[in-house]
């Protein structure tokens, strides 16, 4: 059907540098072996504590770092092996919104300015006017004033900075977004509000978009399907209804444990405490499968065999305990 983009057996893995003479010492296997699908319209969740690679990830769709081995695929082409120039026309179909609203806005730029650039770099509504125009429907489309155009950053919260960075990604009528940990930054009595603001404009625009986020609560009302990542792999993928309704790996019952109730605000909060253990390491993941030092389900095989993701029920899970 009208798949987007397709992810096989990505591998990002960063040299690690030790000794006098510094050499490489080994790596750090930031993502190891992902694969998944997005199709059109569509929203993936893509949760796990940090440092599972869910950032890496987004990075390596968007060709801002060195590919190991695997394939991506964004619209029928292969763009793994783009370069910069190459991948010029191909950002402006995919956007990213970061975790940072400050860090990522230019205190120096209108946010009139801020928001067309885009349109500028790739050339879209010619003139001055034409952008302008443009602009004031984006800012509306966000949920801002069309009179704050003229406005610097500073001037705004966090939240309404947030929105900013969505109508600049918008600007471009983007086939993809990545949204990073687009809500972790903020407050938590903003979180919810800028999370409907993601909704009601899947709704409105059905972009396909990955939503990265450290917990399952803040994905919950924008995904069709959740990943659940754990050091550098996919754990478990499954249905937004299916992986709430019935969890199946240890690790996405844990993540789920912290869940009280559908409060997406109070949820995000809490949900860093119940996890036991400490994340082992990239550079040295645990031999077969790498959840078992932390894994109240751990069997002998589990430290002898890598489990492989698959399909069990409407979803795909990788865990000896699913044969
Ligand atoms: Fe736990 Fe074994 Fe399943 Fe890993 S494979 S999650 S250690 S039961
Ligand atoms: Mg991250």
């Amino acid at each position: 059907s009208d798949l987007i983009l397709d992810v096989r057996d990505l591998k990002v893995h960063f040299p690690v540098y030790g000794g006098l003479l510094q050499r490489e010492i080994g790596s750090v296997k930031a993502v190891d072996g992902v694969s998944f699908q997005l199709h059109g319209s569509e929203t993936l969740g893509l949760v796990g504590e940090s440092g599972c690679g869910k950032s890496t990830t987004g990075l390596a769709i968007l060709r801002m770092l060195q590919i190991t081995s695997g394939k991506i695929v964004f619209e029928s082409i292969d763009i793994t092996n783009y370069n910069r120039r190459q991948m010029l026309p191909i950002r402006r179909r995919i956007q990213m919104v970061y975790q940072d609203p400050f860090g990522s806005l230019n205190p120096r730029m209108t946010i009139g300015d801020i928001i067309g650039e885009p349109l500028e770099i790739h050339k879209l509504h010619g003139n001055r006017v034409e952008r302008r125009a443009r602009v004031t429907e984006l800012l509306e489309m966000v949920g801002l004033r069309r009179d704050m155009i003229d406005r610097y950053p500073h001037q705004f919260s966090g939240g309404q900075r947030q929105r900013i960075s969505i109508a600049r990604a918008l600007a471009v009528e983007p086939r993809l977004l990545i949204c990073d940990e687009p809500v972790s930054a903020l407050d938590v009595s903003i979180q919810a509000q800028v999370v409907n603001l993601f909704q009601e404009l899947q709704e409105k625009l059905g972009i396909s978009t990955i939503f990265i986020a450290h917990d399952l609560a803040v994905v919950r009302h924008v995904s069709q399907r959740i990943a659940v990542m754990y050091l550098g792999t996919i754990v478990e993928i499954s249905t937004r209804d299916e992986l709430y309704a019935n969890p199946k790996h240890p690790y996405t019952k844990a993540l789920m444990a912290a869940i009280p109730v559908p409060n997406p605000v109070i949820e995000a909060r809490r949900s860093h405490q119940t996890i036991q253990g400490e994340v082992p390491s990239a550079q040295r993941p645990p031999p077969g499968c790498r959840f078992h030092p932390r894994c109240p389900h751990a069997m002998p095989i589990c430290s002898e065999m890598v489990p492989e993701l698959r399909s069990e029920g409407r979803g795909m899970v990788a865990c000896h305990l699913f044969k």
